[in-house]
């Protein structure tokens, strides 16, 4: 090789490794509502709430299209016992819930959860494809490959479950607060609705074609009122850690708007479109 083709291919090889990474890809983002509980007890969801107030509870699932993926932040439930103990009005499957906006059980690449509870881990099982992403803390809180009952807050099925999906390799744990789990979505700590919760932030495709920061709450600030009247939630191992957990969501969002509480019926009023229990984060 001549020695101008040798420092040509020198600067070929510096060129391709300065090279910046391809840019993470921005979703769309929905809210998509499998079922409704009427009247709910508000005093369970924001700490100090009057005793008289009740609430409409939205049992949600949060889709992320985007990239070559579709991503999931939680499963939802289906198990029967479950819907003979909270009669939920409106109930569909999570995995039928995604029909109108054309994904299949089978399209799910990733489920993302936020904490081990019925309403959230239950219908993992629903997506045959479907990697499970968990905080390791979490997990080990919790369960254990035997699928173990360790802390009462993981249902006893559930934790069967999840025991078949880690035995067959679908099971990724997570090491812990602020890591970027998929491009573009990263998950964090502190929470403390339960041992290890975490919320999502996720790159998010808006209305008005930009780029914005949408943050996936879960029951890290179950409605509206937490975030806005700066509540924590009742049900919490940790009411600081979770007030702080929801500043901290106010500052890695890149609007106010898009902070989505976890079982705020209200979501679906702010984001109307497309409507019927679906609504685009945007
Ligand atoms: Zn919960």
């Amino acid at each position: 090789m001549s020695t101008l083709r040798f420092a040509s291919l020198l600067v070929a090889i510096a060129s391709l490794a300065h090279r910046a990474p391809p840019p993470s890809p921005a979703y769309e983002v929905y809210a998509v509502r499998f079922a409704t509980v009427d009247s709910y007890p508000t005093r369970f969801l924001v700490a100090g709430a009057d005793s008289n107030r009740r609430t409409p509870l939205a049992f949600t699932v949060w889709l992320m299209r985007g990239g070559g993926r579709t991503v999931l932040m939680d499963a939802g439930f289906y198990r029967d016992k479950f819907i003979q103990r909270w009669k939920p009005v409106g109930f569909m499957k999570p995995s039928d819930a995604l029909a109108p906006l054309g994904v299949k059980p089978s399209d799910v690449t990733d489920i993302v959860i936020s904490h081990v509870h019925w309403d959230h881990l239950d219908g993992a099982d629903l997506f045959p494809r479907a990697r499970i992403w968990l905080q390791r803390a979490e997990y080990e809180h919790y369960t254990n490959d035997t699928g173990a009952v360790l802390d009462r807050a993981i249902d006893v099925d559930d934790a069967k479950m999840l025991a078949k999906l880690k035995a067959a390799g679908r099971v990724q744990l997570i090491p812990g607060d602020s890591t970027e789990i998929i491009p573009g979505i990263t998950v964090f700590t502190g929470g403390k609705h339960t041992f290890a919760s975490e919320f999502a932030t996720v790159r998010t495709a808006l209305a008005d074609g930009r780029v914005g920061t949408a943050v996936l709450a879960s029951d890290n600030a179950y409605l509206y009122e937490n975030l806005e009247g700066h509540r924590p939630i009742t049900q919490s191992l940790d009411t600081l850690s979770n007030l702080r957990a929801q500043d901290r969501m106010s500052r890695l969002a890149s609007e106010p708007r898009l902070i989505v509480p976890g079982h705020d019926v209200d979501v679906f009023v702010r984001f109307p479109k497309p409507g019927n229990g679906i609504a685009r984060i945007e």
